[in-house]
């Protein structure tokens, strides 16, 4: 019998941040290693990775959900890196969901290694999928990623549905000059998957240091070209502190847009993400972290976890992504977000190290 996260069955004691936002999810990165090397998150070829022995068992990452969800997290999702480069990853997904606190687990994937383990993620219980795909065009795709996997990951979108799957979600980053020219087409293809396109605007976070204000195809472009193309285009109601603007055609399709960098939604923000060692951040955009896997090695009580996670969130003030906005609106805004020194210095201030 594995460990079932310790505090599992403790009362529920909900906790506010300074700006009365609740914790509710948790984005647990299960590796920091990838299998592509997309432009605007791991635009080099090679990374310090985390050393073998410093990544999390399964047990402890189940441990410190338990602790998470004592606190008022009922969503996990699972990424990294590649989160499917971890051996096993249903076995995660089983243990997590011992802990009965855990209402939905999902997984953001590169789509590579998906049509392996498909089946077997859905066994194991995981409640959605959503693939990264930002063309459709193969060469386009290895440009941008640095490797030729396209046909795998079409192969991986197939296999979703087959293995069980609904409500898949394909992320688009729209990058104007990039991939502007396919959003039509990207969101005929997800009808064909029965599948929503959510376009993300392009964010300077972390390794992103091709990021330049002139590549976000913003909102506001991504909705002239969409609905240039389908004529009307109706707002949804808004799904509480979900990130997606969604919206629907006149078909009946939807889509959905994240407009991080142009309009961000830091007041109702309820995630934070724990990378693969165990580093617990509070915003996208933090540049510090609480090590949680050195006081879970050392065996502190579970009063004590609670106590300093508790502790973290009270304290956060972090709106990541609308300081940089204001910065910008005050023309101080220089450079992305984090020099290439201090990335070599902290791997873990890149993107692919905290989970997107
Ligand atoms: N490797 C998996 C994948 O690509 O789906 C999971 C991790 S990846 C870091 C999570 C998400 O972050 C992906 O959808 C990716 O497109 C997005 N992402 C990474 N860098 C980004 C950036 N600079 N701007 C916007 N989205 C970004
Ligand atoms: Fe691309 Fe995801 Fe890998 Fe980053 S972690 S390089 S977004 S596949
Ligand atoms: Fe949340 Fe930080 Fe993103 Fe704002 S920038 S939405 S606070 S993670």
């Amino acid at each position: 019998m594995t460990n079932i996260p310790a505090t599992q069955s403790a009362s529920s004691q909900d906790v506010v941040d300074t700006f009365g936002r609740p914790l509710r999810s948790l984005r647990l990165s299960v590796t920091d290693r990838c299998n592509l090397r997309c432009a605007y998150c791991m635009p080099e070829e090679e990374y310090v990775w985390l050393p073998r022995e410093d990544v999390l068992t399964f047990e402890e990452m189940a441990q410190l959900a338990g602790y998470f969800t004592d606190l008022g997290v009922d969503k996990v999702r699972l990424t990294g890196g590649e989160p499917l480069l971890r051996r096993d990853l249903p076995r995660l997904i089983r243990l997590l969901l011992q802990n009965h606190n855990i209402k939905e687990i999902a997984l953001t994937t590169n789509g590579i290694l998906l049509s392996d383990h498909a089946e077997a993620l859905y066994q194991a219980g995981l409640n959605r999928v959503t693939v990264s795909l930002d063309t459709l065009r193969p060469e386009r795709f290895r440009q941008l990623t640095r490797r030729d996997e396209f046909a795998r990951v079409l192969e991986g979108i197939e296999s979703v549905g087959r293995a069980g799957f609904t409500g898949l979600k394909l992320d688009t980053v729209a990058i104007r000059g990039f991939n502007d020219d396919e959003l039509i087409g990207l969101i005929e293809f997800g009808k064909h998957y029965q599948a929503e396109v959510r376009f993300i605007e392009y964010m300077d976070v972390g390794g992103a240091n091709e990021w330049v204000p002139e590549k976000v195809l913003s909102r506001e472009l991504i909705l002239a070209a969409v609905g240039n193309y389908y004529g009307s285009i109706q707002p949804l109601p808004e799904r509480g502190s979900a990130p997606a603007q969604r919206f629907q055609l006149p078909d009946g399709a939807t889509f959905g847009i994240i407009p991080s960098t142009t309009t961000p939604f830091c007041s109702t923000c309820d995630r934070s993400r724990v990378t693969a060692d165990g580093m617990w951040y509070r915003c996208l955009y933090a540049t510090a972290g609480t090590d949680l896997r050195k006081p879970l090695r050392e065996g502190v009580s579970a009063a004590e976890m609670l106590a300093l996670i508790r502790g973290g969130w009270q304290s956060r003030r972090d709106r990541g992504a609308e300081e940089r906005k204001a910065l910008e609106r005050a023309g101080l805004r220089e450079g992305g977000l984090i020099g290439i020194d201090r990335l070599r210095e902290d791997p873990h201030l890149e993107m692919h190290a905290r989970g997107g």
